[in-house]
């Protein structure tokens, strides 16, 4: 493909995609297919003779889109959202283009200047404290992870390599493994599955909190665990909070949390990877106090905040905790400004080498949307949220399961997990609407989370009349 004919079908791409958008909601949300389905539409082995465009732009109709979770439904309410939007999708597309590894400043400065400004405006619209924020010339700053579970490992990882330096400072005779054995970190029985991975990644212990009536941890309940295993001869060095669980949208208490972990000095990590974004409206921005505790926080602009995947937002309060844990520096990746104390090296803050240009895509979201057209996106689907949420409780067949603070309701009708189990396969079956369970005190639960920027209040009040029918032919059968 020359620039020539580039030119005609990136234009022809715009149109399909502006139309696959556009019409998103007549598609069945979720897809009809078995296992194995697309093998038997396509060859076994890669073309040797090149094939032309239209036969694929052919098959991506005929062999894909039957295969497609439309993510992007206003019927979807399953999982979190993921994030889209045209100015996202337009810098991910240039970014595609500029086709940078952005590992080291020198490796292309502006793809890592850019990320640096990005995470402090983002951090700015957040609130965050300024110990967080790189161009106030303190300790901290900015990152962009792929996803938040990367950014939980880092930190544990961080965390892991800072307890190890610290007890060896004081007692040099201990190996590493001998202290790894008996590190002890914590997180709460709520957390996203994601944290008990980076404990079996990291090889650390992980121990999970129980929660408090609203799926929360509180300082109490930590404290208690940690007194515990101090006295059992462990030594607690982590502990990741949840802002916004995956299960319900609970909110631990980090500001009762932080102290606890700044007494002990454990690492406190807090993951607010769906919720996060939400903390840009003033009204939800109290849920984040306490933050100042924290040595670093995550969150996913990919979720929430209107930018396409992939996009995790995390700071740290001490960019060295970070970048001293991991830090090596072949000849083929220095460079001569590296040493300038004015630029940062990415690579030392993840996991992998290269990295993508992702940081465009924050720019020409918050410059397309502005601060306020952000908070509209958030308010709105809380809004929404709020109006399922009254459509259930007028219902006095269902029971809403946990509190709606933001664009999730779990609900369940009264009666058993079997009814339940039931009626969400009949959901499932139905490919009108796409949900996806949880479990909440031992009960089944239907999790209906708020996802796609086009859903609206006629597609909230069609899924209920929905769920309503399947409910009624639920009901008719159980009697029959
Ligand atoms: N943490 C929480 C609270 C989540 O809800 C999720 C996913 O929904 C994750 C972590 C994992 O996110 P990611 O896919 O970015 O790793």
């Amino acid at each position: 493909m020359n620039a020539a004919e580039f030119r005609r079908r990136g234009k022809e791409m715009v149109d399909f995609v502006a139309d696959y958008l556009e019409n998103l909601e007549q598609r069945p949300v979720y897809p009809d297919v078995e296992p194995g389905y697309l093998q038997s539409l396509i060859p076994t082995e890669a073309p040797l003779e090149p094939e032309n465009y239209e036969e694929i732009m052919k098959d991506v109709e005929r062999v894909i889109m039957p295969g497609i979770t439309h993510w992007q439904s206003p019927y979807f309410y399953a999982y979190f959202p993921a994030a889209s939007s045209y100015p996202a999708m337009l810098a991910d597309m240039l970014c595609g283009a500029i086709g940078c590894i952005g590992f080291s400043w020198a490796a292309s400065p502006a793809c890592t200047e850019l990320e640096t400004v990005m995470l402090d405006w983002l951090a700015k619209m957040l609130q965050l404290p300024a110990s967080f924020i790189a161009g106030t010339h303190g300790h901290g700053g900015g990152v962009i992870q792929g996803t938040a579970s990367e950014a939980t490992l880092m930190s544990l990882l961080a965390a892991r390599c800072k307890a190890v330096r610290r007890i060896q400072s004081v007692n040099p005779e201990k190996s590493e493994p001998e202290i790894l054995n008996k590190l002890v970190s914590y997180t709460s029985e709520q957390s996203h599955s994601s944290v008990e991975r980076a404990g079996l990644i990291g090889g650390v212990m992980m121990k999970k909190v129980p929660t408090d009536s609203t799926y929360a941890v509180t300082g109490d309940m930590l404290k208690k665990i940690v007194e515990k295993d101090k006295e059992a001869g462990l030594i607690p060095f982590y502990f990741c909070a949840t802002l916004g669980t995956t299960a319900s949208c609970a909110f631990d208490h980090i500001s009762e949390l932080g102290p606890v972990c700044n007494e002990e000095n454990m690492w406190m990590h807090v993951d607010a990877a769906y919720a996060g974004s939400a903390f840009i409206c003033p009204e939800f921005r109290p849920l984040l106090n306490g933050i100042e505790f924290a040595d670093s926080f995550n969150l996913n602009p990919h979720k929430w905040l209107l930018i396409n995947f992939d996009c995790s937002a995390m700071w740290v309060k001490k960019r060295h905790d970070l970048i001293g844990a991991f830090k090596l520096e072949p000849l083929y990746l220095r460079h001569e400004n590296q040493e300038s104390g004015l630029v940062t090296d990415y690579r030392h803050w993840q996991i992998p080498l290269g990295r993508r240009f992702r940081s465009l895509k924050m720019w020409f979201v918050f410059r397309i949307y502005g601060l306020q057209g952000l908070q509209a996106h958030i308010r709105k689907q809380v809004g929404l949220a709020k109006e399922f949420e009254s459509l259930v409780r007028a219902d006095k067949r269902f029971e809403i399961c946990a509190d709606v603070i933001m664009g999730l309701i779990c609900f369940r009708l009264k009666g058993s997990n079997e009814l339940n189990q039931n009626l969400l396969k009949k959901i499932t079956k139905s490919r009108e609407i796409h949900l996806v369970p949880c479990h909440l005190s031992g009960s089944f639960v239907l999790r209906f989370a708020i996802c796609s920027r086009t859903t609206e209040s006629r597609h909230i009040q069609k899924a209920w009349r929905h769920i309503t029918q399947l409910t009624f032919e639920l009901l008719q059968d159980s009697i029959r």
